[in-house]
């Protein structure tokens, strides 16, 4: 199979069929052999049924239903698992990413190339309060993944090779850095094409104003795990000796100025009476308290079974 396509959609029942239709039209223009695979996430309204009227009229057209609303990155996880092609593609469901886009976006992948193709929506059409805050998202995100030719990291369209989508789970909310993901897994073929984008049709987005709020927690997470995933000691190991350190400065400055004030005749002073006694107190207790984090850090590790799982490309063998 040449072709998957999947889409993950909550309550876009309006938009569904045409969306099938244009997809279709373009494989059969091309002659691609494909796939659809709707991800229905929990829709509450009739999305499900339109899913199934159109697997029943084309045979390419394939559907997985949740019980509930588990959000975008479970349900492109889900098509990934599903995904037969060998090249995926990833699209809304809202009628924003233009189908005619897969032609080319096959070729980058099939004849350039390319691990995994992000689209960019250099011209948007959503709203400014939306359009800003990504330039300020997506600004950070380059400088954290050190990927540094991708515009548009949350495009919803985007092309993958197969061996990709087999290599990365997406989980949480983690499908806004997924080329990060696939860079983290060793594909650092990573392209770009310029998409057309249109406003929605019909429907609302399903993404508040606290997407920009997460989006950075995300990106704090996957620099840390990524970082210091197997090995949480260098973080936290470090950082507490540091506090530690300036603790002990602060207890020989606690000292010291106690045994001036001894020596020029003033018995009575305090040290509470010091500054540096209470940066002493804190620094000393947290730089502790970090240190043992990171012991907690590397039991967790020590446990848990991806500790020793490497990407492994080639690999030669010779019979005994
Ligand atoms: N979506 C989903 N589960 C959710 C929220 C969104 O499957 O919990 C789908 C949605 O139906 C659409 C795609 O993810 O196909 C992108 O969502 P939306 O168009 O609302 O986001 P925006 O374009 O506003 O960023
Ligand atoms: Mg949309």
């Amino acid at each position: 199979m040449d072709i998957s396509v999947i889409v993950p959609l909550y309550n876009e029942e309006e938009s569904l069929p045409e969306l099938e239709q244009w997809i279709s039209r373009v494989m059969d223009e091309h002659g691609f052999s494909y796939e659809i695979i709707f991800v229905n996430d929990g829709s509450t309204d009739r999305s499900w049924e339109v899913i199934t009227d159109l697997a029943r009229k084309n045979p390419a057209v394939k559907g997985v239903s949740f019980r509930r609303n588990y959000g975008k990155s479970p349900a492109l996880n889900t098509g990934f698992r599903r995904a037969k092609g060998d090249v995926v593609i990833t699209m809304d469901a809202d009628l924003q990413d233009s189908p005619d886009e897969i032609p080319e976006l096959y070729h980058m992948i099939k004849d350039e190339g390319y691990d995994l193709v992000s689209g960019w929506k250099k011209k948007r059409y959503d709203p400014l309060s939306k359009t800003i805050p990504t330039k300020l998202f997506n600004a950070t995100a380059r400088k954290v993944s050190g990927i540094k030719n991708l515009h548009d990291f949350n495009c919803g369209l985007k092309a993958y090779r197969h061996k990709v989508v087999e290599r990365i789970e997406v989980y949480g909310d983690m499908h806004r850095y997924i080329p990060f993901l696939a860079k983290n897994a060793g594909f650092t073929r990573i392209g770009e094409k310029v998409v057309q984008h249109q406003a929605r049709k019909y429907g609302t987005t399903k993404f508040g104003l606290d997407r920009f709020v997460n989006g950075y927690l995300d990106l704090a997470t996957l620099w840390f795990t990524n970082k210091f995933g197997v090995k949480p000691m260098h973080f936290f190991g470090l950082l507490g000796s540091l506090m530690f350190l300036l603790g002990l400065l602060a207890v020989i400055a606690v000292g010291a100025t106690k045994l001036y004030n001894m020596h020029v005749g003033n018995h009575y002073t305090l040290v509470t009476s010091s500054p540096y006694f209470y940066i002493a107190l804190v620094t000393m207790i947290l730089g502790t308290q970090l240190f043992l984090t990171g012991f907690i850090g590397e039991l967790v590790v020590r446990n848990s079974p991806r500790r020793n799982e490497y990407e492994i490309e080639e690999e030669i063998k010779t019979e005994e």
